[in-house]
């Protein structure tokens, strides 16, 4: 973490940083972004704070406990938003299971009934959202404006201040 010109605060996500502006919630050891190109809306990615997380054993337990307590805490978040009920909870740990930022993070995908043809085609789209190329219909939006995604983890942020006492 290191506080920018501005004093807005950034974290590490492997080759890039995401600003505060686009955090939906931090932890202790962990941080929650909206995603650049969601699969569904509100994709969310759990991220440890530390740089050089890039496979999953490089956590250390305490990193790794704190990384799915607020997983937990972002999916029980975004299905209350979308008003769903299920969630696909995902890590591409390395290169060849698809992950293209080396740093370690946890998709967090909200579901509703028959949102695919196939339920697990949500893998398949998962792997290739985000190729160079891609083409996926279920892409919202290619490469997202940053006012989208400002606006998404204010939306996020401002549900969680008025409903703390389900969180
Ligand atoms: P993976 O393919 O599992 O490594 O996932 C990387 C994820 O990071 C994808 O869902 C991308 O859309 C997302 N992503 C990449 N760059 C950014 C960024 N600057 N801000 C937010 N999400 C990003």
């Amino acid at each position: 973490m290191s506080p920018k010109g501005n004093n807005e605060v950034i974290y590490p996500f492997g080759h890039t940083t995401i600003p505060s502006s686009q955090i939906v919630m931090t932890s202790r050891l962990s941080y929650v972004a909206v995603n650049i190109k969601p699969v569904v809306p509100y994709h969310l990615l759990v991220i440890p704070k530390r740089q050089g997380t890039s496979r999953l054993y490089d956590l250390t337990c305490d990193e790794t406990a704190d990384l799915f307590n607020l997983a937990k805490k972002a999916q029980r978040l975004v299905e209350q938003v979308r008003g769903v009920k299920s969630s696909t909870i995902a890590i591409q740990d390395g290169e060849d299971a698809g992950q293209t930022v080396k740093h370690v993070h946890v998709h967090v995908l909200p579901r509703e009934k028959d949102d695919f043809a196939e339920n697990d085609d949500i893998y398949s789209e998962l792997a290739k959202h985000d190729q160079p190329n891609a083409e996926t219909r279920r892409i919202i939006g290619y490469h997202r404006s940053l006012e989208d995604m400002e606006k998404e983890a204010e939306i996020l942020r401002q549900y969680m201040q008025e409903n703390e006492d389900k969180f």
